[in-house]
């Protein structure tokens, strides 16, 4: 697209690629959502139907009577959201508690302890009784000390969970991880998060824009924005490539596949980091013995640079890790032979289980490490969500639902936490941000060897 300015190469927003992901090969046929022809007028225009633009949409049509227009460059979960590990749990801050009470307070932590729960809540509410059928499996969530040090501050994790969560988290020794049913090499003991589940999140994706459109959200796929910019009048102009759509109000939801210049006040605040994940075979039950790899609950490791896994619902291994800081067909290349080592190096009696799916897509991080909800610089009546760190299933949904009520001036009595209204900054030398990465990436590798 000629005039967006995105910073990673043109192959990793490339909308006619299909992500290749396992949860493709899942989805049912259905018809594409059409594109854009032509102009329109509209009181609600959402770019971006990921997780926060379909949320959004959803809750305002279904729960403040508006028909919303939403458009997409790609399909209805085509970016970060039809691509994810599918883990619905807390997340959306890469902070540790200390860190937010030292910024935030006290009472700010508690809050975004509140939103996170009520996040998960939202969604286990959408693909239980909500009409999305997302294979949600397994409640709780295992976290994985990687290192006989990350144990030994397990506790304290646990201790603030039960403080300010109010959330009760057993700490497991690594011969107790065994008898939950998940033994790896390297496992140090771990901690039994009780609040997050799995999903399919393509299903997850699908389903809410399903949902949306039957709640009378209007939904176009195959229609980039081009350009957005606030008229005199106080509505804002959205060109796409057959007209141009007039909206009296406006929300942002392009996240980490934002561009800079869409709108200008993005540039720089936002980072996109690659993710990569590679799902095997279906393993056999006597491999699954043999590794002592049972449990359906969704995982991950105590590592800067995390490694998150878990057992789909046919029995095979998705395993998922951050590292490269482009998406060309080297780096990925390079990406599935790290991936597949790290994988091996873990569960070495899985060697022989093949890679099936591999697949890569962007992560969204802010220089604050906090997420966003609210207004886009001075516009009075234009909102983005975004920087969710890894944990935007619940809080992408929970962030449009937020993002719904400000739209249609009758905001939820759901919390929104001071964290999460402070205004990203930009990144110093936000032109070059993306090669700061390779740096960050070779020391926390280093850390997280030590
Ligand atoms: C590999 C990977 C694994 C992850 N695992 C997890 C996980 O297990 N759990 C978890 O909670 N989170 C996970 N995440 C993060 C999570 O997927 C995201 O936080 C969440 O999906 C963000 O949703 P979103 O709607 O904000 O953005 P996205 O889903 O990225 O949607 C943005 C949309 O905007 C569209 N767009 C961009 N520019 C334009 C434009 N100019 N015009 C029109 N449309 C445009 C894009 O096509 C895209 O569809 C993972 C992410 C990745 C990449």
């Amino acid at each position: 697209m000629p005039n967006l300015r995105r910073i990673y190469n043109a192959h990793a927003y490339d909308t006619d690629a299909p992500a290749g992901s396992y949860w493709d090969a899942t989805l049912p046929a259905a018809p594409a959502y059409p594109a854009l022809d032509g102009g329109r007028r509209t009181g609600v225009a959402i770019v971006g139907a990921g997780y926060t633009g379909l949320s959004a949409a959803l809750h305002l049509a279904r729960d403040h009577g508006e028909a919303p227009l939403v458009i997409d460059a790609a399909q209805p979960g085509w970016g970060a959201s039809g691509r994810n590990a599918g883990f619905c749990g807390f997340g959306g801050a890469k902070l540790g508690d200390a860190e937010i009470i030292r910024r935030f307070g006290e009472q700010d932590l508690r809050s975004f302890y509140s939103a996170q729960k009520e996040a998960v809540a939202l969604v286990r509410g959408l693909t239980s009784t909500g009409g999305i059928a997302a294979e949600a499996q397994a409640e709780g969530e295992y976290c994985l000390a990687h290192s006989a040090q990350a144990a030994r501050a397990l506790p304290e994790l646990a201790a603030g969970l039960s403080r300010y969560a109010g959330v009760d988290c057993p700490v497991l020794t690594a011969q107790e991880m065994r008898q939950e049913g998940l033994h790896g090499d390297g496992f140090h003991g771990g901690l039994l998060l009780p609040e997050g589940f799995g999903l399919n999140p393509g299903k997850y994706a699908a389903g809410l824009a399903r949902q949306a459109q039957q709640a009378g959200a209007v939904i176009h796929g195959g229609t980039p924005a081009l350009s957005v910019h606030e008229d005199p009048g106080g509505s804002y102009a959205i060109e796409t490539p057959t007209g141009r759509i007039q909206a009296d109000r406006l929300i942002v939801a392009s996240n980490g596949y934002s561009s800079d210049n869409l709108p200008g006040w993005l540039r720089g605040r936002y980072l996109p980091v690659v993710s990569h994940i590679m799902v095997t075979r279906p393993l056999t039950d006597a491999e699954k013995q043999a590794q002592g790899w049972t449990t359906r609950r969704i995982a991950y490791d105590t590592r800067n640079l995390l490694h998150y896994f878990r057992l789909l619902p046919d029995n095979r291994v998705l395993f998922g890790m951050r590292g490269t800081s482009n998406i060309t067909p080297g780096s990925v290349q390079q990406m599935r032979r790290r991936i597949r080592r790290d994988f091996e190096a873990m569960f070495p009696v899985l060697a022989q289980a093949e890679t099936e799916y591999h697949w890569s897509g962007l992560v969204c991080l802010t220089r604050g490490l906090t997420p966003y909800a609210g207004r886009i610089g001075e516009w009075d009546r234009a909102w983005t969500g975004l920087g969710y760190h890894g944990g935007g299933v619940a809080m992408a949904t929970y962030t449009g639902r937020l993002l719904a009520g400000l739209a249609a001036g009758r905001p939820y009595d759901s919390p929104l936490p001071g964290l999460m209204q402070a205004v990203p900054r930009p990144f110093p030398l936000s032109r070059l941000r993306r090669h700061c990465l390779p740096a960050a990436y070779a020391f926390y590798g280093i850390k997280d060897r030590l």
